[in-house]
């Protein structure tokens, strides 16, 4: 299905200036040309191009939203790329978009058009099929897939989280790709970064901030209590009703990462399992597991994350051991074995 799509695509950068040159009035203009022809010309919002993803191919996308990039200066289009997932969507510079071929006329997906030919059983079978696809290519669910209440959902959550502004966050040596949106308060909302300090969590908008933040910043590592230390890792178990802010800010981080439709504002009727990694300097933040204080199940976490740096180290195996752990621990308070890590 790719394939077909690269080789629709153009190969090359045609009828276009150099590709890359940011600076398009600095070219000179040959004679008869009309001058400035390709530069003025502006991706139109909900319509389809072609756009140059950040690996060098081509991909139909929709051009959503349109910002100036404080950060460099910018004027940079949001587009999300049609059947991929949105944690695809990205922020591009007009290079990027072909608008000299024009939008790209929008055709049902091969896959919806051969469900349309069949009938009944066949086309429930091939419905199941698809999906099955759908899931292991991370393709969004479409809403006729859905029951009706979860696609009323889904839909005003889409269109609620759209537009991701913040792409990257900087939290102590890591600069990280932002994955989804986040519903951070309106003037953080909308840079393209965010400077955040690993140990309190709080958010800041500009490095000159986070760098005397970070001078001033007593915190070290998560509050709450120590309840797990093996060689360098270290868990801090945070009540939501003792630290409010620093959970609330922890669960802002986290949907930078999650595509939920719930994010738990309302932080007081959990436990926050902090797992953090030692050394001379602090407990820096790895990732992090939410339980329900007052559940019936007995292995109630809510949200679990491992911070994409951190990712594919073993780390989200251990969250998960430690809260079933957890959960024995409750039922039989004289259980504390946990054997975790090796
Ligand atoms: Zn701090």
């Amino acid at each position: 299905m790719d394939s077909t799509n690269a080789s629709s695509a153009p190969t090359a950068v045609t009828g276009k200036g150099d590709d890359g040159d940011n600076n398009p009035a600095a070219t000179p203009t040959p004679a008869g040309t009309p001058s400035g022809a390709t530069s003025t010309k502006e991706p139109v919002l909900s319509t389809h191009y072609h756009v140059r993803r950040i690996d060098g191919s081509w991909h139909v996308g929709e051009v959503i939203q349109k910002r100036n990039n404080l950060e460099n200066g910018l004027t940079e289009y949001y587009v999300h790329y049609k059947d991929m997932n949105r944690r695809m969507d990205e922020w591009v510079t007009v290079e990027r978009v072909d608008v000299e071929r024009g939008p790209v006329e929008e055709t049902p997906k091969d896959s919806d058009l051969m469900l349309e030919s069949l009938n009944g059983r066949e086309r429930k079978v091939t419905r199941n099929l698809k999906r099955k696809h759908d899931e292991i290519n991370h393709v969004q669910k479409s809403y006729e897939d859905m029951d009706p209440t979860t696609a009323a959902l889904e839909k005003e959550h889409e269109a609620l989280t759209k537009v991701k502004y913040i792409d990257k966050i900087q939290i102590g040596r890591y600069e990280i790709d932002a994955w989804y949106f986040s519903p951070y308060p309106d003037e953080y909302g909308k840079v393209s970064r965010l400077w955040i300090c690993e140990y309190c969590l709080k958010y800041m908008k500009y490095e000159a901030t986070f760098r005397r933040h970070l001078g001033e910043c007593t915190w070290g590592q998560p509050p709450g209590r120590e309840i797990y230390r093996k060689g360098t890792i270290s868990v801090f178990e945070v009540n939501g009703s003792d630290h409010k802010v620093y959970c609330q800010n922890l669960c802002l981080m986290a949907k930078l990462f999650l595509d939920h439709k719930t994010l738990y504002f309302d932080v007081e009727p959990f436990l926050f399992y902090i797992l953090t990694e030692v050394d001379k300097k602090g407990c820096h933040i790895v990732g992090y597991f939410s339980k329900e204080k007052e559940s019936p199940e007995s292995n109630n976490v809510a949200c679990i994350l491992t911070l994409p740096p951190y990712q594919r180290k073993g780390y989200g195996k251990f969250l998960i051991a430690l809260s079933y752990e957890l959960s024995k621990v409750r039922e039989h308070p004289s259980v504390w074995s946990i054997s975790l890590f090796g």
